[in-house]
């Protein structure tokens, strides 16, 4: 199929594409990656009556630490996260080892994060970390600019708490003390799909003891969700030696968080392919395996602060 009508303006800069946005009303979208854009609305599902290019916005091209934060234009390439030096400490590690999950290759290379919180799909990567790590959306409008928590952000599929006529300019993503372990892992039926479940963790442990403990979850819910029962769960447990392999025993304090998350935490909505029941089953092992592999980055990044590795 072919979109709709629609008239197009290349804005230069913030305010042109701001000036642009409120001149329509609610009809307008934004082009920047067009990965989910310009698919849905060859499939007429969106039909804007103005598409606001912000490709040539220069000053939404940029990454940059600001007061302990990575902050990522509206312009960054999911490719740009590919390696973890992407972001100092575990935060490019835990990026690093996300990006790969989002669709394919050539999608990656023009696809946005930004645009990710634009279009707020309940299956992002992007968005799921967004609220575990507790994000800062900025975004600037007729009436300025503002910030909002990446927690209260999100408001159900392709809902947020983005106007019509604003603009997202960046997403600040907190930089993790190095004595954290991060941990990423999801469930997909093919390559090409978005994740069925996808977990985000955050392990950190001190003097053996969990100290703080983040989980996120995408697709697990009508937006991504932190899994805060679990994480309460986890607070002040000694972490014990590490299991081999992927598979946690029964009783084991991960497994356990897994059951939580699957049964307090997330709300899951049935699907093609993946029904209630198996969403559950889905979260509760994937959840353990997460917070395995975050616990065993963080006995990495210790062993090799102390010189054993
Ligand atoms: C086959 C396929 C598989 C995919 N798999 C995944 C996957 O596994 N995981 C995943 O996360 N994504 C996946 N995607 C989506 C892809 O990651 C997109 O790149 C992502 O949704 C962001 O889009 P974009 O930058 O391309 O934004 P666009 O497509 O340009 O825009 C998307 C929406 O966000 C709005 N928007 C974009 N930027 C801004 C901004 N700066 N301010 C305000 N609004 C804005 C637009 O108005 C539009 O509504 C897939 C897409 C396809 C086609």
């Amino acid at each position: 199929m072919k979109p709709a009508p629609f008239d197009y303006v290349a804005a230069r800069t913030v305010a042109e594409a701001v000036e642009a946005l409120g001149g329509t009303g609610h009809k307008a979208q934004v082009l920047a990656g067009g990965q989910s854009l310009i698919l849905e609305m060859r499939l007429q599902r969106v039909r804007p009556d103005l598409v606001v290019d912000i490709n040539r916005i220069r000053e939404l091209g940029g990454m940059s630490i600001e007061d302990g934060d990575l902050r990522v234009g509206a312009l960054v390439r999911h490719t740009a996260f590919e390696s973890a030096e992407v972001a100092p400490g575990p935060l490019g590690t835990l990026l690093s080892r996300a990006v790969v999950n989002i669709a394919h290759p050539p999608i990656r290379s023009r696809g946005t994060m930004v645009g990710s919180f634009g279009w707020a799909h309940p299956a992002s990567e992007w968005c799921a970390i967004g609220v575990t790590l507790e994000a800062v959306v900025e975004m600037t409008g007729p009436d300025g600019t503002r910030s909002v928590a990446a927690g209260d952000y999100f408001l159900g599929p392709h809902r947020s708490e983005r106007r019509p006529m604003e603009l997202i300019t960046s997403v600040r993503l907190p930089l993790l003390r190095e004595d954290t372990g991060v941990g990423f892992l999801e469930h997909r039926r093919t390559g090409f799909c978005f994740a069925q479940v996808a977990v985000a963790a955050t392990l950190t442990v001190t003097d053996g003891a969990i100290s703080g403990a983040r989980i996120g979850l995408a697709n697990c819910a009508d937006r991504p969700v932190r899994a805060r029962a679990a994480e309460r769960s986890l607070a002040g447990a000694d972490i014990g030696p590490l299991p081999e392999g992927a598979r946690l025993p029964d009783d084991h304090l991960f497994a356990h968080a897994g059951r939580i998350a699957a049964q307090e935490d997330a709300a899951p909505v049935a699907e093609p392919y993946a029904d209630v029941e198996y969403k559950r089953q889905v979260i509760a092992v994937l959840v353990g395996r997460t917070l395995l592999e975050a616990a065993a980055d963080q006995r990495a990044r210790l062993a090799v602060r102390e010189g054993r590795r």
